[in-house]
């Protein structure tokens, strides 16, 4: 499916982000991870992909906080492979907290990381992508993009926000071959719903049995968790000839939650 193309995932060195990555190897592009972790896992993580799937695969260390370096990541990106040709905006933070506590850093990082960064991202991406008449514009989006959940403000914000970015990327390149979608999925087992567990213990008086089951699969009617290899195979979907008229769209892998 991406044989001779080129992409980039944002917060890939975990979780759903590097299950894409993997995926897109798979089909044969070159791919850039970002995100955090320990130095030796990461490229350890990126000589894999290179090993496994015959890729080129390159790190960029930038922080999603900060517009200049998630400009600088896609500029450095398509000039080391030529191209970029499929952005995936997946980095994400979480945290729980009742709104009149919920701390100010906290509030504005979420923001930043789950929907400032894809601006710039997405703006930095475009102009190549209109020049070459292709790319794919996907976000790892969140079944919050479409219904809430209490304490969880500023993440249900950023990802409603995302829903918003999607639809109005899609009208604008709409005729220059490039598609910008969301995939929202509900509660996939990944560190990031891992750490969330004890805050919400915290907030709701629970034991962990009782926060997975109760609260997390509560909203999901499969009662199973997506796993990241569902998403990502959505996420190369997304990229193929057959995709090219799904645009402006959020795609739901949530079994079921945001049907109730
Ligand atoms: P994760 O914690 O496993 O991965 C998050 C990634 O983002 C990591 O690579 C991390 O290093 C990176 N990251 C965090 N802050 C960053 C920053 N400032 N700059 C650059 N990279 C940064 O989480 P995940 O569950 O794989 O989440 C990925 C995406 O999926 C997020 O956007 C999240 O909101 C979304 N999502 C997750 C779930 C879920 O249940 N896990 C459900 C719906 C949506």
């Amino acid at each position: 499916v991406l044989t001779s193309k080129n992409a980039l995932v944002t917060g890939s060195t975990s979780g759903i982000g590097l299950a894409i990555a993997r995926a897109f190897a798979a089909e044969g592009a070159n791919v850039t991870i970002n995100g955090f972790g320990d130095a030796d896992a990461i490229e350890k993580e990126r000589a894999s992909i290179e090993a496994d799937f015959g890729v080129k695969c390159r790190y960029s260390g930038a922080n999603m906080m900060n517009g200049e370096e998630v400009t600088a990541m896609v500029k450095d990106a398509e000039a080391a492979f030529g191209s970029l040709d499929v952005l995936v905006n997946n980095a994400g933070i979480q945290f729980v907290s009742p709104i009149d506590e919920f701390p100010d850093d906290k509030w504005e990082a979420i923001i930043r990381i789950n929907l400032i960064a894809s601006f710039y991202a997405i703006k930095a991406v475009l102009p190549g992508m209109k020049q070459r008449k292709w790319g794919r514009i996907i976000s790892t989006s969140s079944a919050h993009a479409l219904v809430a959940s209490p304490f969880k403000s500023a993440y249900v914000s950023a990802k409603h926000g995302v829903t918003g970015l999607t639809k109005t990327v899609a009208l604008e390149v709409a005729r220059d071959g490039i598609t910008a979608n969301a995939i929202a999925p509900g509660y996939v087992w990944t560190p990031l719903v891992e750490k969330q567990i004890p805050d919400t213990m915290k907030a709701r008086n629970m034991t962990e049995e009782q926060v997975k089951n109760d609260v997390l699969l509560a909203a999901q009617p499969t009662k199973e968790f997506v796993t990241v290899d569902e998403v990502a195979a959505i996420a190369v979907f997304l990229c193929t000839d057959s995709a090219k008229q799904i645009t402006g769209t959020t795609l739901s892998v949530d079994g079921g939650w945001t049907a109730e």
